[in-house]
């Protein structure tokens, strides 16, 4: 423990260290008298070990964890090397004065301006001094805080959970260097004339430090197999080495990107690879690597995705369901037309003198309802089949034409007044064709359920420009409108207030706009009725 002056320095808020020299006694014993020892300074400061420290001290080092940090730590850790030889000197003389009268010299370096460092022994210790720094030493930049924030780092990157690799990639620092002096400014280009520098960075890079999590990842019995060049990370992609390369040639801060690792013990990952490089006053040689295990999340994904791509087919599937009599009625049509042509034509052959030109006219009429029939089976095989999306240019208004086919013939029946209003020469939009006829198909449904019962039922279709250079398609009824406290959960799923309501119609409209990075939202129109309006990206024309 501290004694004495230790005390009274604490008081006086100077930072000070108790130091056992008794595993360099005989170095000092050898100094004092006038002997030789190589490099002594150093190895005196090396084998003096600090076994206490007193509170000013552990805050400039950073509590609670400072008191670990430093004890037992040679002294020569924690004192800037300019200051090595007055230190040596004052302990030298300090250890070999039976008085132990304090020693004190002023000492100046970058890290430690106007800082006295002083030394004192008591009677009775012989191997045991007080080292006292006071000045500076408060200062942020002090070695001590400096050294301190380092061991922390350190400290910290051990101990985090993730992956972590510390790369010096100084050495393709100067690579890049003497390209650029030779005019190369497009690394691409030079990339494709001369492949062998990425298998050359991949040699000259190094790993210089890393984390237990690291080598968990890799498989690696410890983190010294990880020490070494940085192309284990990349042998599985060499195109991300090239990717990394470039990156770090125009001097992006960062490079992101999904690779597939193999660990030492031969398994196969898909990571997420985070090269960050350092820019200044980063210190040059600390390029870090983060490696993520994304295979679990990736499979959930996968497994989340085959989910929903069957939550939505069943609600494809229940909408037809809703459709049944419209489609019965469309397919009838043409049907009834065939039919109704076929008399006819027989009419006509069955004459004396048959008129062979309407009976050609016929037949192909005939022929034309054959084709619309089948249309039709196949737009609705189209809605019900399971059904991998197919992203391609689309045209929002041809979409909403399509939809409106589904459920022409209830709003009809039903005298349902009907006013479309299609904005013509929008943008297009990236889309999948089905999907999207299926969220029109679904609000239509839902406008047209609002609307049982209602006199004179009206619903309202738009498509126009959503005024942040995105395409907008909006439906109003004049049903009921949605309940106020409704409002913010008609979108989850399996939320319904119909008695035969199945709740999976408006999430799925909401899933489907979201994977087209566009939304949806419901509100209640201000002269009565339900209105949802959903707005897309458009492709730039
Ligand atoms: P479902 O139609 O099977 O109930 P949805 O997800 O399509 O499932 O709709 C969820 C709920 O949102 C409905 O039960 C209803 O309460 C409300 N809703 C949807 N559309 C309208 C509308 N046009 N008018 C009033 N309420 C609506």
């Amino acid at each position: 423990m501290l004694t004495g002056p230790a005390l009274v320095q604490d008081v006086a808020e100077a930072a000070c260290w108790q130091v056992d020299l008794s595993h360099v006694r005989s170095l000092i014993d050898t100094i004092a008298a006038g002997g030789e020892w190589a490099d002594w300074v150093a190895a005196l400061l090396h084998g003096a070990r600090i076994v206490d420290a007193n509170r000013r001290s552990l805050e400039l080092v950073g509590a609670p964890s400072a008191r670990e940090i430093i004890l037992g730590q040679p002294v020569a850790n924690f004192c800037p090397q300019e200051s090595w030889n007055a230190l040596a000197a004052l302990i030298v003389a300090v250890a070999n004065d039976p008085t132990h009268a304090v020693r004190a010299q002023a000492v100046n370096s970058f890290m430690l301006r106007d800082a006295t460092l002083t030394v004192w022994g008591t009677p009775g210790a012989a191997d045991t001094v007080w080292v006292q720094v006071d000045g500076e030493i408060a200062d942020d930049r002090s070695f001590w805080a400096v050294r301190a924030s380092e061991q922390r780092y350190r400290r910290l990157i051990h101990h985090l959970p993730g992956a972590l690799l510390q790369v010096d990639a100084r050495p393709m620092g100067a690579v890049f260097y003497q390209l650029r002096a030779e005019g190369v400014t497009d690394i691409v280009a030079h990339l494709d004339a001369h492949p062998g520098l990425v298998e050359q960075a991949c040699a000259i890079v190094r790993v210089t430090d890393a984390n237990g999590g690291a080598a968990r990842l890799m498989g690696a019995g410890g983190v010294a197999d990880l020490i070494g060049p940085v192309a284990f990370i990349f042998a599985r992609t060499p195109e991300t080495a090239h990717n990394v390369v470039i990156a770090h040639f125009e001097g992006r801060r960062s490079h992101v990107e999904r690779i597939k690792l193999e660990t030492f013990d031969g398994r196969l990952l898909d990571v997420e690879l985070t090269v960050t490089f350092p820019t200044p006053p980063e210190r040059l040689d600390v390029t870090l690597v983060t490696l993520e295990d994304v295979t679990d999340k990736l499979r959930t994904e996968a497994q989340l995705r085959q989910l929903q791509e069957e939550h939505a087919r069943a609600a494809r599937i229940s909408t037809l369901g809703e459709l049944a009599s419209s489609i019965a009625h469309e397919v009838n049509q043409p049907l009834a037309a065939i039919a109704m042509n076929a008399e006819t034509s027989l009419r006509w052959l069955q004459r004396d003198e048959p008129n062979l030109a309407k009976v050609e006219q016929l037949t192909r009429r005939i022929g034309d309802s054959a084709r619309h029939a089948s249309e039709i089976v196949q737009r609705i095989r189209g809605m019900a089949s399971r059904h991998v999306p197919e992203p391609a240019p689309l045209d929002l208004n041809a979409v909403v034409e399509e939809a409106l086919m589904f459920v022409c013939h209830d709003i009809e029946t039903r005298a349902i007044l009907l006013s479309v209003r299609l904005d013509i020469g929008l943008p297009r939009v990236l889309g999948d064709r089905v999907q999207l006829q299926q969220v029109v198909v679904n609000l239509l449904i839902n406008s047209l359920q609002a609307l049982a019962g209602v006199e004179k039922g009206r619903i309202e279709l738009a498509t126009g420009p959503d005024g942040a250079g995105g395409v907008g398609f909006s439906i109003r009824d004049t049903g009921p409108g949605i309940a106020a406290e409704n409002i913010d959960r008609v979108f989850e799923g399996f939320f319904t207030t119909k008695a035969e309501g199945m709740g999976i119609g408006l999430a799925v409209c909401q899933s489907i706009i979201a994977a087209h990075g566009g939304t949806i939202a419901a509100a209640n129109h201000e002269q009565g009725g339900a209105c949802f309006h959903f707005s897309l990206p458009s492709i730039p024309a």
